[in-house]
């Protein structure tokens, strides 16, 4: 057997073994209208986004965590605050679900600042990587030198999100995951508490992320216990939030690290902006590229239907809506984005 026809074969196995399947394969588009004539407010474009995608319902909700494929896929909640604590909703914005990948940001930013940011590039590596969230051969990829990025990829997608969970400081689980939601929750300006249902529905059925973790730890990029790691890793992905608390963790990223509500210094400005630029790189897994594109929006998403885009310097804008496209990113959660983004002229990339 050549060295290449075995690479191609466990290509094909390993992907198909990552891949979950959920809904539509292409990304949602928003609807392809001019920019409106006249400027609308930012509730104008919030209600706009509401009432053009409440009846939309494609796309599936995850059903590889049994808790998340019970979600009542009718619910849809936008939120939008601004960098000086103005909130605008419509919809279910006070719902609770849980952040399931959206939480890889918040750690992440903890982690930067005790680590810094050329250990987090050596230890965890800050590139995209192409391939769907919880890919092991992405891990094969990077480690075989063909990216020359570190083993776990970047801190959004599961691998570079263990190895980050990894490298929280503390004595006992009890400890990292104290230091974990006391970090999310001064982001939310307010308590954040764990989803028991979710954390059993995920631990029951967490092999993938344990073999992903083992095969780190075999490569030395797991920085501490596997076991314990997925645990904490787990926990961070089961905690509740509602569509308020997202925009709310995503203003005080485009605030430069301070909440806009209750005015904490939660991170560093240097943190907030290198939080935002992996979020630029791989928040949407696969599809970031696309996302990015267009949009022109730093974004992070989570298979519990939950999205939040930041936009630096102004205001974030989060959605709860639990049916997935195929890469896992609400579909409703998408559009709406879009559609707000676009009715408000904002876009990264834009030259005024
Ligand atoms: N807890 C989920 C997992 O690890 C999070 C994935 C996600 O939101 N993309 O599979």
């Amino acid at each position: 057997m050549t060295k290449q026809k075995s690479f191609l074969e466990y290509l094909s196995i390993v992907s198909i073994a990552s891949c979950v399947f959920f809904g539509p394969t292409q990304a949602a588009t928003a609807r392809d209208v001019p920019q409106p004539t006249h400027p609308i407010t930012i509730q104008e474009a919030v209600n706009r986004a509401y009432n053009d995608y409440k009846s939309n319902t494609d796309g599936s909700n995850a059903s590889y965590i049994p808790y998340l494929e019970k979600a009542n896929t009718k619910l849809y909640g936008i939120v939008v605050v601004t960098i000086d604590g103005k909130i605008f909703k419509a919809g279910d914005a006070d719902y609770f679900f849980p952040v399931e990948s959206i939480s890889k940001i918040f750690t992440l930013a903890h982690v930067l600042k005790i680590q810094g940011a050329n250990n987090l590039k050596n230890k965890i590596g800050v590139n995209a990587t192409g391939l769907p969230f919880n890919s092991a051969l992405a891990i094969e990829l990077n480690n075989d030198k063909l990216t020359g990025s570190p083993p776990p990829g970047n801190p959004l997608v599961n691998a570079g999100a263990i190895a980050t969970a990894s490298l929280v400081e503390g004595k006992s689980l009890e400890e990292k995951w104290n230091t974990v939601i006391k970090t999310a929750s001064a982001f939310a300006g307010r308590p954040l508490t764990l989803n028991k249902d979710v954390y059993d529905s995920e631990m029951a059925d967490n092999q993938h992320n344990l073999a992903i973790a083992i095969l780190l730890k075999s490569y030395h990029y797991l920085y501490a216990d596997s076991a314990e790691t997925i645990d904490l890793y787990t926990r961070e992905c089961s905690y509740n939030v509602t569509a308020k608390d997202l925009a709310v963790m995503g203003a005080t990223l485009a605030n430069g690290g301070n909440n806009p509500l209750t005015h904490q210094n939660v991170t560093d400005e240097e943190t907030s902006m290198r939080v935002l630029a992996v979020m630029a790189t791989a928040g949407l897994y696969n599809t970031s590229g696309e996302w990015l594109y267009n949009v022109g929006l730093p974004a992070k998403s989570g298979v519990g239907g939950g999205i939040v885009a930041v936009v630096p310097g102004k205001m974030a804008i989060a959605v709860y809506s639990s049916p997935l496209d195929a890469a896992g990113n609400s579909v409703r959660g998408q559009l709406a984005i879009q559609s707000i983004a676009h009715d408000l002229g904002i876009n990264i990339f834009k030259n005024k």
